[in-house]
């Protein structure tokens, strides 16, 4: 589809990766990426090399290792902190990935979804014409990622083989969406059919309530958000401040429409309100995903943390400048939900100044790991990237971005979480340190 964003990944869609296998599938984006040629071909040379046999190197821990190598090579910068022995030999990789998980501490992701619904999509019967935008978009992703039926593979079994179990996924926090004026009147994933995501793994998994926007009346919202605070498991909001109602979308500062909900929300002490920011995508105008409306809604509410999910990117600028201008902001947040996966497979030198850009301005206490799977498949691939990835000295200079150090990534990755949802630190059955749910 031309508008779908794989188009950034040409030709990912027609090779088929095993929905198992994260590193078959980190290595497909590295391969397909705008760096894809430059990967292969050093990749090529590897493959001749590696214990795990040329066939099998690009489906193996050895091959992604080589996937970020080649990357390094590329560029001749040091985007990942990795070893030549890596690509070649597999004991070289677990171990590294042994002794990176526990200085990094547990993994929590602020951004996952589940992404069915019974009834499905049907263009004409039960989805507008737009509204399969989205639901194409969602399932070239899936099929991208070895899921043969796309959206409806990114189930709820598939939540836990994949993220809970398939990945170092400690707590994973997922969110509905809306949208029902494309959708047939109904929730494009309803919050009753996504509960069953919290009842299989209570103590794993935060719910968010969601599709919600006051364009569908500011009364109506607010007895379904207080619906899903008393009568579901949820414990934050995740909303989209573009929407599919005739007026396309609303702001977060809006005094009228938005602040109701604010003050429904500590009534009820929902404290966590997420947002999607930055990537406008498919049917939705790109004007509702700027950020400046958490600005006011920032100051007038301060025992609310905003999050702006996907770091806004790519107005993560914007966001930044939220912050650097105001160092006595305490409730801005983001995560790096796709924002993350796209640009460190595929443009490394944005990815590093985004991350840099996020930990100079917004802060190391305020930015959190985040995957967007099931969307991007399985996310080992993008933890194992994460855990080595740097920013190059010859881009931190002239820009002042702090280094990602260990310290630095354990709170992105589960410790900054932690603390705004007040997750208790706990063993996991190998006797490592995790959080769960209380
Ligand atoms: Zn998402």
């Amino acid at each position: 589809m031309e508008f779908n964003y794989l188009k950034s990944f040409k030709g990912i869609d027609g090779t088929p990766v095993n929905p198992a296998n994260p590193y078959e599938q980190g290595t497909a984006y590295f391969t397909h990426g705008h760096m894809g040629g430059e990967v292969q071909h050093r990749m090529e040379e590897m493959a001749e090399k590696t214990e795990v046999g040329r066939r099998d190197f690009f489906r193996s821990a050895c091959g992604f290792a080589g996937a970020m190598l080649a990357v390094n090579a590329a560029t001749g910068m040091k985007f990942f902190n990795v070893s030549d022995a890596e690509a070649r030999e597999v004991a070289a990789t677990a171990e590294v990935k042994d002794f990176l998980k526990g200085n990094m501490g547990p993994v929590v992701d602020q951004h996952t979804h589940i992404c069915t619904r019974e009834e499905g999509y049907i263009k004409g019967v039960n989805t507008t014409e737009a509204g399969m935008w989205f639901v194409d978009l969602l399932d070239g992703l899936g099929k991208a990622m070895g899921l043969p039926n796309g959206t409806s593979d990114m189930n709820v079994e598939n939540y836990g083989k994949l993220l809970l179990d398939g990945s170092d996924t400690d707590v994973g926090i997922f969110n509905p969406f809306g949208f029902r004026e494309d959708y047939g009147g109904k929730d494009m994933i309803p919050m009753e059919e996504q509960a069953q995501v919290k009842e299989m793994w209570p103590n794993r998994t935060i719910m968010l309530a969601g599709g919600l926007t006051p364009n569908q009346g500011v009364t109506e919202t607010l007895e379904r958000l207080e619906d899903y605070v008393t009568n579901y498991n949820t414990s934050g909001l995740k909303l989209y401040t573009f929407d599919s109602t005739p007026q396309k979308g609303w702001w977060f500062d809006d005094e009228k429409r938005a602040y109701p909900i604010w003050e429904k929300c500590l009534e009820l002490g929902i404290n966590n309100v997420g947002c999607h920011k930055g990537i406008p995508f498919g049917q939705f105008m790109a004007r509702y995903a700027h950020v400046e409306d958490f600005d006011k809604a920032c100051d007038d509410f301060l025992d609310i943390n905003f999050i702006a999910f996907h770091s806004a990117w790519p107005y993560h600028e914007e966001l930044a400048a939220l912050k650097m201008f105001k160092p006595q902001r305490t409730n801005l947040f983001c995560e790096l939900g796709s924002t993350f996966a796209a640009t460190v497979s595929s443009r490394p030198i944005d990815c590093a100044h985004v991350l840099g850009t996020l930990l100079r301005d917004v802060g190391s206490d305020y930015v959190m790991w985040g995957t967007d799977s099931l969307l991007w498949g399985n996310p080992q691939w993008q933890i194992d990237a994460f855990r080595r990835f740097q920013i190059p000295d010859e881009l931190v200079e002239g820009h002042g971005y702090p280094q990602l150090t260990d310290e630095i990534k354990a709170k992105i990755f589960g410790g900054n979480a932690a603390r705004i949802w007040g997750l208790q630190s706990a063993k996991n059955e190998l006797g490592q340190p995790t959080y769960r749910v209380a």
